[in-house]
C-alpha cells in the first residue's frame, strides 16, 4: 500500500466529495457511450477528456506505468484491461474502472454495463455484482469491521452461485489511490480494523461467473478468469460518517445505494 492509514477530517472528506462527484458524472457519461462499434480506446479518450475538462488529473495515467486514463475489461477480463483497438460488440460485458485527482484528493470508482442486448447470463451477473457492492457498502458503518464488508459481499454473491476474486481487493483512499487498510471481498464478521467516522474506502467486488482463479495476460496488466468465463466489477469510494456510509462517487442515474 502506497499510503499509510489515517482518519480523514470532515474538511478533507468535503474535498473528496468534490472529486467523487466528478468521477460519478464521468462514469455515467462513459456508460452511456458503450455501444457496438466503439473501441476501448475511444472510451479511454472520452474519460481523459472529461477528467481534464473538469479540472482534474487522470489518476491512472502513468500510475505504476499504466498507459491510459481508464481501464476497460471485456467479458472474461476482470480488471486492468488496457484500452486499444478492440471493438465492443453487441452483448459484451464491459467493465470500466476510472480514477481521478482533484486538488490532491483521489476518487476511484467503476461499473460494468452490457452492450446492447445482453444474454440472461450477462444481465444476471451484472445485477448480482451491483447488489454485492450495495451490500458491502451497507456494512461499512461505524462499529462494524473491515471483515463485515467482505462477509456481506461474499455471502451474497456465493449464494447466487458465483465466486469472488481474492488476488485483488479494495483499499483505503485519500491523498493516495491505495492506502491502508485493504478491503477484501471475502471475510469473517468482526475481523480486521474497526470502522470509525473518517475512514474512506474504495469497495470493489469482482465477481466471476465460474471459478475464482485468475491469470494475468502477457501485457502484464489485464487480469482474466482462468476458466474463460465472464467476470463483473463495480466500485465506489465510500466515506464512513457518524450517520453511516456515504457514497462519494454516486452516479447521477444511480441515486440510491443500499
Ligand atoms: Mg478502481
Ligand atoms: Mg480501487
Amino acid at each position: 500500500m502506497a499510503g499509510a492509514f489515517r482518519l480523514k477530517r470532515p474538511d478533507e472528506i468535503e474535498k473528496m466529495r468534490a472529486s467523487g462527484k466528478i468521477l460519478g458524472a464521468c462514469l455515467a457519461h462513459l456508460a452511456s457511450e458503450v455501444r457496438p462499434g466503439i473501441t476501448t480506446l475511444d472510451l479511454d479518450r472520452e474519460a481523459d477528456t472529461f477528467i481534464r475538462d473538469h479540472g482534474c488529473i487522470p489518476g491512472f495515467l502513468g500510475y505504476q506505468d499504466f498507459p491510459n486514463s481508464l481501464c476497460v475489461s471485456v467479458n472474461d477480463e476482470i480488471v486492468h484491461g488496457i484500452p486499444g483497438a478492440r471493438v465492443i460488440e453487441n452483448g459484451d460485458l464491459v467493465s470500466l474502472d476510472c480514477g481521478l485527482i482533484l486538488d490532491g484528493w483521489w476518487a476511484d470508482s467503476g461499473l460494468s454495463v452490457a452492450c446492447g442486448d445482453p444474454s440472461a447470463e450477462v444481465a444476471r451477473l451484472i445485477d448480482v455484482t451491483r447488489e454485492a457492492l450495495d451490500r458491502g457498502i451497507a456494512a461499512a458503518r461505524p462499529g462494524n469491521h473491515i471483515g463485515d464488508i467482505g462477509h456481506a459481499v461474499q455471502t451474497y454473491a456465493e449464494a447466487e452461485g458465483y465466486s469472488l476474486v481474492r488476488e485483488y481487493v479494495g483499499h483505503g483512499i485519500g491523498r493516495n489511490m491505495h492506502e491502508a487498510p485493504q478491503v477484501p471481498n471475502y471475510g469473517q464478521p468482526g475481523t480486521g480494523n474497526e470502522l470509525k467516522p473518517g475512514y474512506v474506502l474504495a469497495i470493489e467486488p469482482m465477481v466471476n461467473a465460474g471459478g475464482a482463479q485468475v491469470r494475468v495476460l502477457a501485457d502484464e496488466w489485464t487480469v482474466v478468469t482462468a476458466d474463460g468465463r465472464i467476470s463483473c466489477y463495480f466500485e465506489h469510494t465510500v466515506a464512513i460518517t457518524d450517520h453511516g456510509p456515504e457514497v462519494l462517487t454516486l452516479r447521477p442515474s444511480h441515486a440510491a445505494v443500499a
